[in-house]
């Protein structure tokens, strides 16, 4: 269909052509070629694509193009919603300045000192790349002037907006010139981003990247059909046996996603949650664990993992079908980045059948099925994992030593084979141990938000449930023989609740009531998360 477009046919300077060729860009992406030439014509544009497609230099190449060095005054502003992309946006745009080192880009946001702002304001920066409310505050301080910008760039529009930005961004537009280009950036388009296109751009192109072309090839897409309350050992058996690198799971409601990030950690994954009401330093510390690795498993809500860019994820699950065909997208384009592989698995309880349909019918997909994974297929890619390493070992060499070991140990009826297997089963039942059911007796369930002494249970059973405290104390007494005096806080909402009880009971709790009912429903216990709700 396309005859594909290059960035020699952009007619680009000798620098930023080298810049590009350094970054490693081959060809535009699509966004790219369909945004550049318009931007280059001086249009208003407003643009459409998932994010990771290159939404940054789209608008950076050309707006790098249009500033005049030679004068020390803000030319170009860009607005962002977060520090995070903030930052990103200015270190792209540092990559295509590398040859370009009279231009100067400087990122500002809340959280940073103001002073160093200040300084670096005053003398002289080209290009801005701001927070709304950062920028607001330059602004009344008279600190930043916009009298001289010629190109605006509002990008992730609609998660600026989501965040209750709209007045700032409109107090922003109305202090640069008029004569101006007005660019929008957004991975949707609702209407507000339309109201706001009418009031500040001229006669706005409009372009957008199609859903078909958006999907990411190398990511391998399926689903799981599950009931919701097998989920969470589903999850834990994906991760065990896929056992990737980096996952990040998503929930539709930042209250599931706290819960579940509770849960999981509660089974030894080295896990944290990513939601939009987080303050921005816990979003920069859980994001740098994640980074680092020290964070395995990002679980998160569709807006606040939007625009955050981290190669090598390697699995993406979708532990509620997401509310929308657009949310679906964006979420598998957080696996399969940069020609890497990635998995993308989507949890379907049978109530989420219409919704798995309207996806694939509106992202053309085909998204097939996958059997639950079973304990055995969970043995068995462990073994495969084992022997890899064995095998990275026999290679590696240096092994003599250990071969001198075993041929003493291996005499009488005792064989080399046999030593194997044992080392091979005490391998396995090591890896195990963090998954496996919990034993009785203590056990840390870690930071539940409980009394000293006690451990907090969350119950997924709540007054829609007509369960009342009389029913929970009845039934953990009941069940398992500990005095109901003996249990602690009681809190019941609408579909959920939380019960506390004695540590030195918690662990026997646990495994009774993780398969009895309350008021006929399954008790769904789980240790609850640090946090008091
Ligand atoms: P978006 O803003 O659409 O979410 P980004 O601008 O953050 O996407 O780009 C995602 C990644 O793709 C970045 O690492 C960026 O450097 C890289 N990228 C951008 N354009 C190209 C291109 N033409 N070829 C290869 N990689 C690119
Ligand atoms: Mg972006």
């Amino acid at each position: 269909m396309n005859t594909r477009i290059q960035f020699s046919d952009f007619a680009l300077s000798r620098e930023i052509g080298k810049a590009i060729e350094d970054m490693g860009f081959e060809e535009p992406s699509p966004i790219q070629a369909l945004a550049i030439p318009l931007i280059q014509a001086g249009r208003d544009v407003t643009a459409q694509a998932q994010t990771g497609t290159g939404k940054t230099a789209a608008f950076g190449i050309p707006v790098i193009e249009k500033i005049d060095p030679t004068r020390r005054v803000v030319q170009a502003i860009v607005l962002c919603p977060t520090r995070e992309l903030a930052i990103q946006i200015a270190e792209e745009f540092s990559n295509l300045l590398a040859h370009l080192p009279r231009i100067t880009v400087l990122p500002i946001y809340g959280g940073q000192p103001i002073e160093r702002q200040l300084r670096a304001l005053q003398s002289g920066v080209h290009i801005v790349i701001g927070t709304p409310g950062r920028v607001m505050d330059h602004l009344n301080r008279r600190t930043l002037r916009l009298d001289e910008v010629t190109t605006v760039v509002l990008d992730e529009a609609d998660q600026m907006l989501d965040m209750g930005f709209r007045d700032d961004i409109e107090l922003i537009l109305r202090k640069v010139p008029q004569k101006r280009q007005t660019l929008m950036f957004s991975a949707t388009m609702p209407k507000p981003i339309l109201e706001i296109s009418q009031k500040f751009q001229t006669k706005p192109e409009f372009v957008r990247v199609e859903y078909a072309e958006l999907t990411v090839p190398q990511t391998e897409q399926s689903y799981i059909e599950v009931r919701e309350r097998d989920k969470l050992d589903t999850l834990c058996r994906l991760i065990d046996m896929a056992d990737p690198n980096l996952t990040i799971i998503f929930c539709n409601t930042k209250r599931r996603a706290e819960e579940l990030s509770g849960k999981v950690r509660a089974r030894g994954y080295r896990a944290d949650e990513l939601h939009g009401d987080m303050k921005q330093s816990q979003r920069d510390r859980v994001m740098g664990g994640f980074r680092k690795g020290t964070i395995e498993i990002l679980i998160a809500t569709d807006v606040a993992a939007r625009g955050i860019d981290v190669d090598d994820v390697d699995m993406v699950i979708n532990f509620d079908v997401p509310q929308d065909v657009e949310y679906y997208i964006h979420r598998i384009g957080r696996t399969g980045r940069a020609g890497k592989s990635g998995k993308a698995i989507t949890f379907v309880t049978p109530k989420d059948f219409t919704k798995l349909r309207e996806i694939m019918h509106y992202a053309k997909v085909q998204i097939p099925r996958m059997p639950v994974p079973s304990e055995s297929d969970v043995a068995q890619s462990k073994t495969r994992v084992v022997f890899e390493q064995v095998r990275e070992t026999i290679q590696a060499g240096g092994l003599e030593q250990f071969v001198r070991i075993i041929e003493t140990e291996a005499e009488g009826d005792i064989s080399t084979v046999d030593i194997a297997a044992a080392l091979l089963k005490l391998q396995m039942e090591m890896g195990t141990e963090l998954t496996a059911e919990k034993p009785s007796g203590e056990v840390d369930f870690g930071e539940t938000g409980a009394e000293h002494g006690m451990v907090r249970f969350f119950l997924g059973v709540g007054r829609m449930h007509k369960v009342a405290p009389k029913d929970i104390v009845g039934a953990i007494a009941g069940e398992t023989g500990i005095p109901g005096k003996a249990i602690g806080a009681i809190r019941i909402l609408d579909s959920y609740s939380f019960v506390e009880v004695p540590k030195e009971n918690a662990a026997e709790v646990y495994n009774i009531m993780k398969d009895r009912t309350i008021r006929n429903q399954p008790t769904g216990i789980e240790p609850a998360s640090g946090k008091r709700a």
